[in-house]
């Protein structure tokens, strides 16, 4: 098979509201009126941001999904995309499913792919997304006021729970690991919610590094500190469950869980997860505390939930209180690729 061929056969498709996508040296994109252009680019890389052995088809879909993650966190609305890929073959299995899962979810958000490029190397996506908003709506990082709310959307800490189980680090059960596996693997990216939150939210953001690295963004570009309830974090029923050690089995069956091999289970796993860990593809924002109601009511409508975890300071930095209200004493802050 051919460059072209490939190019054809697996990341070709209709592209109706291009004036011209693949097969020029460049697409031509018309944007709305009124609005701007967003633009963002994220990659994934074999062995940094997923197994080399990794599911074609939801690897996909993350590779898209991540990208129209920052749509959300824009307020845009996704239209176009580009993708850089480097094959270290013409797999045709590996092409059709990873094509399909890119393609399900564009399709899905009404985003088409006008070009891109593709070369032979070790394994590695780059999309870059076009949205549009308009410029004042936009949701910014450096919004948030003093006084404002906190929120997450969805829960925080399943994808890493997820991670640290497949790096060894952990032990789940074969039920635990099924209900965090999809947060890792196939992230909803929260279009509908950035949308819904222009005109509302102060400063929106999402949460790719770990909650309190992604907030610290939002903090050093607004010049404010925050204040968040540990207690009041939206952490699934699976990273609830791994703060207790696992349950006595009932007499006569296995057990259900494999020894902790790390000593991970319990409060400080919870802490990571959710304060640090990667991949949740959440949004967090600030809004104003006259908006509480209105960013409920944006919840039962999206059947999203949205959750308020504390609010915006003076001063800079993040303090996380503990359910006694002291502050909590927290290790690691996020990944960072060159720490
Ligand atoms: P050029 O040599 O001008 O850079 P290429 O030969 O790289 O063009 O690509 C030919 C056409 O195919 C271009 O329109 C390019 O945008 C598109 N294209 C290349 N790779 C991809 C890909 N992986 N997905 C979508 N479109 C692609
Ligand atoms: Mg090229």
């Amino acid at each position: 098979m051919t460059e072209f061929e490939l190019i054809r056969r697996y990341f070709t498709r209709a592209t109706p509201s291009a004036l011209l996508g693949v097969g020029d040296d460049a697409a031509l994109l018309q944007v709305s009126d009124g609005n701007v252009l967003a633009v963002s680019t994220d990659m994934l890389v074999s062995g940094t941001h997923f197994f080399p052995d990794a599911d074609p088809f939801l690897l996909g879909h993350k590779t898209l999904a991540v990208n129209l993650s920052d749509m959300a966190a824009m307020g845009a609305t996704p239209r176009w995309a580009t993708l850089a890929i480097a094959l270290p073959g013409a797999n045709e299995t590996w092409l059709e499913k990873f094509s399909a899962g890119f393609f399900a979810l564009a399709q899905q958000y009404g985003v088409e792919l006008v070009g891109g490029d593709t070369t032979r190397g070790p394994l590695n996506l780059c999309v870059t997304i076009f949205g549009e908003v308009p410029a004042q709506q936009a949701l910014r990082r450096s919004g948030a006021q003093v006084g404002d709310e906190v929120w997450v959307s969805g829960t925080l800490g399943d994808a890493a729970l997820a991670l640290a189980h497949l790096q060894g680090r952990i032990m789940l059960s074969d039920a635990e690991y099924a209900a965090c596996a999809p947060a890792l693997h196939q992230p909803q990216p929260r279009v509908a919610l950035g949308l819904a939150l222009r005109g509302i939210a102060s400063s929106a953001i999402d949460i790719s590094d770990g909650l309190l690295a992604d907030l610290g963004h939002i903090l050093a570009a607004s010049q404010t500190g925050a204040e968040i309830q540990f207690a009041a974090l939206p952490v699934s029923a699976v990273l609830r469950a791994c703060l207790t050690p696992p349950s006595l089995p009932l007499s006569g069956e296995e057990p259900s869980l494999p020894p902790d091999k790390g000593g991970l289970r319990g409060v400080k796993l919870l802490q990571q997860c959710a304060l640090s860990g990667g991949d949740d593809y959440e949004l967090c924002f600030t809004a104003p505390g006259a908006r509480h109601a209105e960013l409920l009511g944006i919840a039962a409508r999206l059947k999203l939930p949205l959750t308020c975890i504390g609010k915006i300071v003076a001063g800079l930095g993040c303090l996380v209180h503990d359910a006694a209200g002291d502050p909590l004493n927290i290790e690691a802050s996020g990944y960072d690729h060159f720490r």
